[in-house]
């Protein structure tokens, strides 16, 4: 017999940090009906919007859990269920504005079982700019009982009034357990106060003077927004480091820093390429 599921629990093979959000965003609100998951694991994306249309449909739920059991979540694992749908990658490497209207059409017509309709679009930066701009109305006004979940390696590559429209979740890849000491901790929050009060983000890059460190600098900064995200979200008192940044911004830099932790793992020049997201990303942020 199939176990009972959660979000979290799917979350897990990715992410313990998304799976975090995600339970507590389905616990404590309506769910937005334009939802975008960012990062480099594909199918770890796939399953956890799997699940949210699980989670949205069941039979049987409690609380964020979906049974697994029913016919509709059975269905839903085959991508058989009539008011699901899913724009998966292999299908096209361009998502044309034919497609788009395809997916707009369908998401109009009442649903066949209801009360909801989902359509699962798997990499959607690969919408043409037409295709983008022709799925942004529909994006602002989905409708009653309608639901989008985006997915995306490059959310880089997204139209800024996609990414704006959708809450989006940022999925990091797994990690071999690195931890970081009270102590260093201590020692890049100093670090990057003091690069960002000076405006002088060199000296981050020197003072971090081996790889593991530098991605351990970065896992810290990652953890730092996120406890921003979670305060802004369940209303926890806010003891991070950036209690300025909009949730939007908080994402963005998160997104920018585990593409940049995906890069660094396979360069040499770690310092330069920290050195430049920083001035890119954190300048001027205030503390
Ligand atoms: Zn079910």
């Amino acid at each position: 017999m199939e176990k009972a599921g959660t979000i979290g629990a799917l979350g897990a093979t990715g992410s313990l940090l998304v799976q975090e959000r995600l339970s507590r965003y389905l616990q404590s609100q309506r769910v937005h009906p334009a939802l975008l998951f960012i990062g480099p694991e594909k199918e770890v994306k796939f399953q956890v919007a799997k699940g949210m249309a699980k989670f949205l449909f069941c039979e049987q739920k409690i609380n964020s859990s979906f049974c697994n059991q029913c016919s509709t979540c059975k269905r839903i694992e085959k991508e058989i269920h009539p008011d699901v749908y899913f724009f998966k990658e292999d299908s096209e490497d361009t998502l044309k504005i034919e497609t788009v209207r395809e997916v707009i059409g369908q998401m109009r017509v009442t649903p066949i079982e209801g009360p909801h309709k989902i359509c699962v679009i798997e990499e959607a930066h690969r919408m043409n700019s037409a295709a983008a701009n022709a799925f942004l109305k529909t994006l602002e006004e989905p409708g009653e009982g309608r639901f989008f979940i985006l997915t995306t390696t490059q959310s880089g590559s997204l139209l800024p009034t996609i990414l704006s429209r959708c809450i989006a979740f940022t999925f990091r890849p797994e990690k071999e357990g690195l931890f970081i000491s009270p102590e260093s901790e201590k020692k890049y929050r100093d670090l990057f106060i003091n690069a960002i009060t000076t405006n002088n983000f060199f000296q981050v890059s020197t003072a971090l003077n081996e790889k593991e460190e530098a991605l351990l600098f970065l896992q810290f900064l990652q953890s730092e927004l996120y406890q921003s995200l979670l305060a802004i979200e369940s209303g926890i008192p806010n003891r991070s480091l950036f209690q300025s940044l909009s949730s939007h911004d908080l994402t963005l830099k998160f997104d920018a820093l585990v593409t940049l932790e995906g890069r660094l793992r396979s360069n040499a020049n770690y310092g330069l390429m920290l050195e430049s997201l920083l001035r890119t990303h954190f300048s001027g942020v205030s503390l």
